[in-house]
């Protein structure tokens, strides 16, 4: 996969030899993770929207905002036809036919008041399958990434990468004690969830506004060197990383659950796929161990290829989908979840979903 993305044009650091270089996060137990600096995800979405707009065979239609399924049929012939979409520019409403609909919409952190989402993510796809009766699942399973950058602006908070703390950064408690030794054997690598909760609790325990990063073990011209992206925003607003601590705070960041899927992205509803963010394949559990969601996407996307070359075979025998009907469900041994509330209310949750 890693080598196709390669073969397309994509750049991942490598060292002298060629050797791809790794990066280690939370939760990881050893360096595992391909990177571009620190905008992977830039560079594969450059290669991968490069290819789709010079393809002969594919049309992009822009700007639309797409608002609801289309479906046709009753029962077991009930299936998706199409969607709905409105025009940004004129306000018209068009619908477009296909004997095969994918959402790919994303995540829905924009309903939370601080997130690292950038603004389209409104969980619109979600919205959709549920007006549609397309079965969802796991929709409390949603993760906060520990380190977004604290600042009083408006906007998508912007993410200080785990991969500072791979490469030695320590979080501390405002007064200035590191925080995860006491609390978790893997200290400042433990899994998002954990460090996540751990700074919510002490924020809620002293009244901080935000914990402290402090990037000196990594020092000034390394941090510049690997972490340009984070060096640049840092000084923008009079940080200098390696020598200043850099404010943090949890926001959300991923949602783990979404539109229930099979290994090949069907859903519960004939004629439409899941793929990506919006989709619950069951490879993330409540609290996705970074960087598995480009993992994810990039894994799952083959396996979807034979339903898109051949949409009439679309009927999933998945065991956990039943049909047409819709059910928002949790896995087995966990507390039923309820869906997202696209209302001010999903403002004041916290990383803390069983704790006040
Ligand atoms: C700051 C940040 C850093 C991250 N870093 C990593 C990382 O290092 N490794 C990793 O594995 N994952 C990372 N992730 C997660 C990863 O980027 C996402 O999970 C991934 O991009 C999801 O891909 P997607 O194609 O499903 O959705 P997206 O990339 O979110 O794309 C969805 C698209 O659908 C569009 N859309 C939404 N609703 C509609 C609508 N109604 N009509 C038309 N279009 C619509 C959106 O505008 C958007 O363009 C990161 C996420 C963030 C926010």
């Amino acid at each position: 996969m890693i080598r196709g993305m390669i073969g397309l044009g994509a750049h991942f650091d490598s060292d002298a030899s060629g050797q791809l270089q790794l990066a280690r996060e939370g939760g990881h137990s050893m360096a595992r993770v391909v990177h571009h600096l620190d905008r992977t995800g830039e560079e594969i979405v450059r290669v991968l929207q490069a290819r789709v707009r010079s393809s002969p065979n594919i049309e992009v239609i822009e700007p639309q905002r797409a608002l609801d399924l289309l479906i046709e049929g009753e029962g077991p012939d009930r299936r998706s036809t199409g969607v709905r979409a409105m025009d940004l520019r004129s306000g018209d409403v068009v619908d477009h036919f296909a004997s095969l609909v994918i959402l790919a919409t994303g995540g829905a952190g924009q309903v939370y008041e601080r997130t690292t989402n950038p603004i389209g993510a409104t969980g619109d796809g979600l919205a959709m399958a549920i007006r549609a009766h397309v079965q969802l699942r796991d929709m409390a399973f949603v993760q906060f990434h520990p380190t977004a950058l604290h600042t009083t602006e408006p906007g998508p908070a912007f993410l200080i990468s785990e991969a500072v703390r791979g490469a030695g950064a320590r979080l501390l408690a405002p007064d200035g004690r590191p925080l995860m030794k006491a609390i978790h054997h893997m200290g400042d690598l433990a899994p998002r969830n954990v460090i996540a909760r751990a700074i919510h609790r002490e924020m809620q325990r002293t009244g901080a506004a935000h914990l402290w990063l402090d990037a000196s073990p990594i020092g000034v011209s390394r941090f510049a060197l690997e972490f340009p992206a984070i060096e640049k925003r840092c000084r923008e607003i009079g940080l200098v990383p390696g020598r200043d601590w850099i404010p943090v705070v949890p926001g959300a960041h991923y949602m783990c659950g979404g539109i229930l899927t099979d290994d090949r992205g069907r859903t519960s509803l004939n004629g439409l796929l899941a793929l990506g963010e919006c989709a619950s394949t069951g490879l993330h559990g409540a609290d996705r161990l970074a960087s598995n969601s480009l993992l994810e996407a990039l894994d799952h996307f083959p396996n979807a290829l034979p339903e898109v070359a051949f949409p009439q075979c679309l009927i999933t025998d998945h065991p956990d989908i039943k049909g047409p009907t819709a059910r928002i469900g949790c896995r087995e041994g966990h507390p039923p979840s309820r869906p997202v509330r696209w209302e001010p209310a999903a403002r004041h949750v916290r990383p803390c979903r069983h704790h006040p």
